[in-house]
């Protein structure tokens, strides 16, 4: 199929910032599937992952997908789903096979929507076309390639494996396969150039994929880049972020890309489900190691050990570490609090509005952080967005 075919079976591309799109989403189902295993761990990395050294060889791969197809089960009937997100790790370590077995257990136990999105995130050193044209035979429409960087300095400094090289060829590869391919960049790594920045960004454009993510480096603690900024090497620089955030604010336009959240922005048509659903506070179900879920107003969570995982499950249990049933006003204060994260803002409801009366809001309007727009709540300036957030939370529920 050709990028312009593509195209055109999106005949009525939706605007991905549009407020009716931000608001539809409240109502998808979406489901999350973990696949821990990674070649290695890169140092900034917090996510449940389990590494070759630490046991992730082939066969505990399969023990796994089995595992998470049991898991599946234990579900109560959650469907029709609009969105699967097959996250990491690294799930491109796993077979078309494999991962077609989950998908299929997905859609008869709990039904996949008509034309549902499924999505896969790869890391570029594991991409061939003979693969991608696997998965696409399995159901996959979506594929999101954590490409990072083009400057093999700060792919080093991110513990990445692969190069500058292989990121693009696994781009240009997928793209003429997939509706949908996400490049996935960071920005504001110790080191990283205002040059380095725009090299990347250029050579991004110049792919024109369909949907580009891009996150500020952060430091989490408890991981290798926390132990050696605490033992003095250089830290991310905040202002250098900003700059060169507000670089890729500029440039974006320039192949069509819309921004509708944060860090995201997407040709009119190629919004991910996933991510709408879940900034929208939709309900989703999660499988697999560490894994969330929020149905029904509750919130659990995975445990994060591997043996444990594969203990309870192979025992029957529900691989649960915790959970919590939120209030209705807590869960309509979360809802503002996330949403504001959309371009297309959130609908205040009354938590939104008692924050906006409040002497916070008060503050946020007159210095333009923040509008009104109807009953929405719009972020005018995206990287105060966490403040906002954090002031609405601050507003008892
Ligand atoms: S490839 Fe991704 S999930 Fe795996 S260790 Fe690196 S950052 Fe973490």
């Amino acid at each position: 199929m050709t990028r312009d075919s593509r195209l055109r079976l999106n005949s009525r591309p939706v605007q991905p910032d549009a407020p009716g799109l931000a608001d539809a989403a409240a109502h998808w189902r979406s489901a999350y599937v973990h696949i821990p295993f990674c070649a290695s761990r890169c140092p900034y990395c917090d996510f449940a992952v389990v590494t070759l050294e630490e046991g992730g060889t082939d066969d505990t791969a399969e023990r796994y997908v089995q595992a998470v197809i049991a898991e599946i089960a234990m579900e109560p009937a959650f469907g029709p789903i609009d969105a699967v997100n097959f996250g990491g790790g690294t799930p491109s370590r796993l077979t078309a096979e494999q991962l077609g077995r989950i998908v299929t257990v997905l859609d008869d136990r709990h039904g996949l929507a008509t034309g549902a999105e499924i999505s896969l995130e790869a890391n570029p050193e594991d991409w061939t076309e003979q693969y991608g044209a696997a998965i696409v035979d399995v159901g996959f429409r979506r594929v999101s390639f954590g490409v990072q960087s083009f400057d093999p300095a700060v792919l080093a400094y991110l513990g990445r494996s692969h190069t500058p090289e292989q990121g693009e060829a696994a781009v240009r590869n997928a793209i003429d396969q997939f509706v949908t391919v996400n490049v996935d960049l960071i920005y504001g790594t110790p080191g990283e150039s205002a040059a380095s920045w725009e090299a990347t960004v250029d050579r991004t454009l110049s792919l024109e994929p369909e949907h580009l993510s891009a996150y500020a480096l952060t430091v989490e603690g408890g991981t290798a880049l926390s132990r050696s900024i605490a033992d003095g090497a250089p830290a991310p620089d905040p202002d250098d972020q900003a700059d060169k955030y507000e670089h890729l604010v500029a440039r974006a336009p320039e192949v069509r890309l819309v921004r509708y959240e944060v860090s995201n922005w997407c040709q009119p048509g190629h919004h991910c489900r996933y991510n709408l659903s879940i900034w929208a506070m939709g309900e989703f179900v999660g499988f697999g190691l560490g894994a969330h879920d929020h149905r029904e107003g509750r919130r659990s969570h995975n445990v994060r050990r591997l043996d444990a995982y594969l203990d309870m499950v192979e025992s029957g249990v529900r691989p649960r570490s915790g959970s919590e049933q939120l209030s209705a006003p807590e869960a309509e204060r979360e809802r503002v609090a996330i949403g504001l994260r959309l371009a297309a803002g959130v609908e205040a409801g009354k938590h939104g509005l008692r924050f906006l009366e409040g002497a916070e809001g008060q503050r946020h309007l007159a210095a333009g952080t923040l509008t009104k727009q109807g009953n929405r709540i719009v972020v005018e300036r995206p990287l105060m967005t966490d403040a906002v957030a954090r002031a609405t939370l601050s507003v008892s529920p």
